[in-house]
Formats: C-alpha cells, sequence, structure tokens
C-alpha cells in the first residue's frame, strides 16, 4: 500500500472554492497544502461552462468558465498549492484523516485541518420522480456541458427544458449557440425563478414559457418523441421533442458528509457549520456550494478564501475560542441557514451574513429574535432559490440566550 500522506491541510474538491481557499492559505504561510481532485483537472464546474460570465470580482474582467477554470488552476500552481488529480476521497475519519483512491492505489491523508469543498449536483430524473418511458435523450445541464464543451457531441436537437434558475437560461444559452433549438420552456412557478431581465431570456429567442406547469409522461424509445405537460387547471397537452433536459435542483454533493461522522444539515443538504466554516469536528471546515446549493462561482470562490483565511487563523491560534455556542433556528417558509450556528467568543463581535433560501415565494417581514425579543428585522418580497442574507454586524446577541430564531412574518411594515 502506498504512504501515507502527512499535510498542514488537505482541501477535498478543486473548484473555485476548493482552489481559493488553497490560494489562501498558502499566501498566509502555510507550507503543506494539499488539493484532492477526482477529475482529470482541477477547475470545477467551470470547466465545462463554455459562457461567460465568470471571474468578473475576481480577476477584473468577464471570462468563459474553462478560462476562468485555467487562471484558477495557475494561480494555485504559483502560490505553491500540491493540486493532485485523479484522487477521489472515498471516507472522512474523525480528527482529520481522509481515505483516498489515487491512481497508484488507496491511500490515507492525515492533516492538521481539512476543508471539503466537493460542490453540489443537480438532482436526477429518478430524484424528480419523472415518469414514463426511459429514452436516450434525458439528461441535466451539467451532462449536457459535458457533452457540449468535453465531447463536443449534441445530445439532442429539440429538447423540452424543465426549470428557469439561472443555470437553466444558461443552458438555453449553451443549446443556441451549439445548434440546439429547445421547443419549450416548462416552469412549476407562474413566474422565472431568474431575476428580471434574465427571465425575459427565453422569450427574447422566441422559445414558449408554459408557467404553473409539470413535466408529466416523458415518451419514447429509444429516443424521446414526446412528452406530457399538465398545465394550470389540469391542462393536459403534448410537446414533440427530442429530449429532456433537467435544469437547477441541485442538492450539495455531500455523500462523504452522510458516511462519516460529522453533523448534516438536513435544511441545506450540506454539513452543518458556524460562521467561520467550521464542521461538527473541529477538525474539517467546508466551503463552496457543499454548504448550499447553489451560488455563482464568485460566490464560492470568496467564501473559500474566507474559509480558507479562518484555517490560517485556527492553526495559527488566532481563531477565537468559542466559549459559547448559539443555535440559528427558522421557521417556514424559510428552507435553510447557513451557518447553522454561531460560535461566540467573549465579547468579540460578529461579522459575515446568514445565507437563508425560501421554499415558496414569499413577502412579509424577516424578523430575528431571541426568546421572543426582536433583534433585527427588515421587509422582505422573494421567491424560491434567491439569496437572502441577514448581516451579523447588526445583530446584537444578548447575554445568556442560546439560540436565535428567523423568521418571515406576516405583513411588512416600513
Ligand atoms: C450549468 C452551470 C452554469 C453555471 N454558470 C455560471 C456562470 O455563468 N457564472 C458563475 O459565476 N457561476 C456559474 N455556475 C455556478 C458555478 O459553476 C458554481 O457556483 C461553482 O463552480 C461552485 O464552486 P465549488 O468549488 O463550490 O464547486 P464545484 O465547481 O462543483 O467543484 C467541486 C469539485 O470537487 C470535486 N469533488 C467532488 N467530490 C470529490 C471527492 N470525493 N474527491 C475529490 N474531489 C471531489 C469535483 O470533481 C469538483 O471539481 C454555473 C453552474 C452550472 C451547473
Amino acid at each position: 500500500m502506498p504512504e501515507p500522506i502527512d499535510t498542514d491541510v488537505a482541501i477535498v474538491g478543486g473548484g473555485p472554492a476548493g482552489l481559493a481557499a488553497a490560494i489562501a492559505l498558502r499566501r498566509r504561510g502555510i507550507a503543506r497544502v494539499l488539493v484532492l481532485e477526482r477529475e482529470s483537472e482541477a477547475g470545477g464546474i467551470p470547466r465545462h461552462c463554455g459562457h461567460p460570465p465568470f471571474g468578473i470580482r475576481e480577476f477584473g474582467r468577464p471570462m468563459t468558465g474553462p478560462r476562468y477554470a485555467r487562471r484558477l488552476r495557475a494561480e494555485a500552481a504559483a502560490a505553491g498549492v500540491d493540486l493532485r488529480t485523479g484522487h477521489s476521497v472515498v471516507s472522512l475519519e474523525p480528527g482529520g484523516r481522509l481515505t483516498v483512491a489515487a491512481p497508484e492505489g488507496v491511500r490515507t491523508v492525515a492533516a492538521r485541518r481539512i476543508i471539503l469543498a466537493t460542490g453540489a449536483r443537480e438532482a436526477t430524473r429518478a430524484a424528480r420522480l419523472a415518469s414514463g418511458d426511459r429514452p436516450i435523450g434525458v439528461i441535466n445541464t451539467g451532462a449536457l456541458q459535458s457533452y457540449i464543451y468535453l465531447k463536443r457531441l449534441k445530445p439532442f436537437r429539440r429538447p423540452v427544458v424543465v426549470g428557469t434558475e439561472l443555470v437553466g437560461l444558461s443552458a438555453l444559452w449553451t443549446c443556441m449557440r451549439h445548434g440546439i433549438r429547445p421547443v419549450a420552456v416548462v416552469e412549476e412557478g407562474m413566474r422565472a425563478t431568474a431575476r428580471w431581465p434574465l427571465s425575459l431570456f427565453p422569450r427574447l429567442l422566441g422559445i414558449p414559457v408554459h408557467y404553473g406547469s409539470r413535466l408529466g409522461d416523458i415518451a419514447g424509445l429509444p429516443r424521446v418523441t414526446h412528452v406530457e405537460i399538465d398545465g394550470p387547471g389540469g391542462r393536459k397537452s403534448r410537446l414533440a421533442c427530442d429530449g429532456v433536459l433537467f435544469t437547477g435542483r441541485f442538492l450539495p454533493e455531500a455523500a462523504l458528509v452522510r458516511m462519516g461522522t460529522l453533523a448534516l444539515d438536513r435544511g441545506s443538504g450540506g454539513p452543518a457549520v458556524d460562521q467561520h466554516g467550521r464542521c461538527s469536528d473541529p477538525a474539517y471546515f467546508a466551503a463552496g456550494n457543499l454548504l448550499r446549493p447553489i451560488e455563482t462561482a464568485g460566490w464560492c470562490f470568496r467564501e473559500g478564501r474566507r474559509i480558507g483565511e479562518a484555517v490560517a487563523d485556527d492553526l495559527a491560534g488566532a481563531l477565537p475560542v468559542a466559549t459559547r455556542t448559539v443555535r440559528v433556528g427558522h421557521a417556514a417558509p424559510i428552507r435553510f441557514a447557513v451557518p447553522q450556528s454561531l460560535s461566540l467568543a467573549g465579547s468579540s463581535r460578529l461579522t459575515g451574513t446568514i445565507q437563508l433560501r425560501v421554499g415558496t415565494e414569499s413577502a412579509g417581514r424577516l424578523t430575528v429574535r431571541a426568546g421572543g425579543r426582536l433583534l433585527w428585522s427588515r421587509r422582505i418580497d422573494t421567491r424560491p432559490e434567491r439569496r437572502i442574507l441577514v448581516p451579523l454586524q447588526g445583530i446584537d446577541l444578548p447575554e445568556g440566550i442560546d439560540a436565535i430564531e428567523i423568521a418571515i412574518e406576516p405583513g411588512g411594515g416600513a
């Protein structure tokens, strides 16, 4: 069996979050920073997103995904990161040990700290409970991007696209640029999930959007021939097409967390963390889309950098030792809150944000309370998959509380 690897920080996943964390750690003088990436090349999802905009805030100009991924790899190499591709982490052990399937065989890695940055993946057809035949040509956007940009293949020519999240619109762009003409977009909600004016994109391309509609049966063998659509008021229709593209509905890539001993948050689907990205085992931290589905690459890059800084502080003994922990609770329609707890050290002020998502379109007053007492509030009018932030600087946590509750209360007021 190959020798175990001993390192200061091991990072699982070489996407924007993992590479940003690695670069930050090296720039802070951490000697041995190892990134383990299961693919043959690091860079994460942007590697096969041949469209802009990536990198505007990090590198000052819009780039295509592959270019952005190249830039990240170059920066990591220049910073002295030990980047190992073809290394798939298969288990996490308590205290900072990994089992890794490497080209030379199974290896163990022992690290003083580990950052998990394994990203997110889209819900499969099975998870969406789509009924009907099982033909060729039913895929999600990750598969579309890799067919088009990595394999140079067109998986279909006239698909139905399901969903109007931003990623669905970027998939439309990919389709149109490569001679694929979607016949329709199907959206369960009565409005697009992506923000205006991006939400106008399908219409501008002349692609009809069926709002308030669900994809029914998928039909055809061996290829898709048509789909059934369940429209508003139970109205059914049939659309001829040669494929179905499922978009959005991301889930954190948290299989390693589920199999191990780290606490998992059922709301976000990712590991439970405090505001420093620290997991329930203090040897482990997490960053990027693993924490919640999903953010932009730029957000994940900045989050990775922030968590890398926190780990560097921790190694230097400069991360304040928590004297109490406050649980972050939330009520429906809020689906999740990240971080799930706040570590407090003496009278130190909190910084950063709590990130929320709702399950249904919601309006009212977003409130943070402790034992019924109002600590912070603002008006809110939002939809699923929109980023909602609660600034921690604005909140004074009273002594003696061990939980805060975040809710959307009816009304709204000024
Ligand atoms: C179709 C599509 C289009 C997008 N377009 C844009 C856009 O235009 N602009 C934008 O800013 N964002 C865009 N995004 C979002 C952006 O790509 C993601 O937010 C970003 O890539 C997340 O970074 P990450 O590091 O958290 O995860 P990822 O990029 O998913 O990277 C995770 C890495 O971890 C590796 N990994 C996972 N498990 C293991 C394991 N067990 N062992 C070793 N390695 C592992 C994976 O191989 C991967 O390389 C798009 C996303 C999609 C799906």
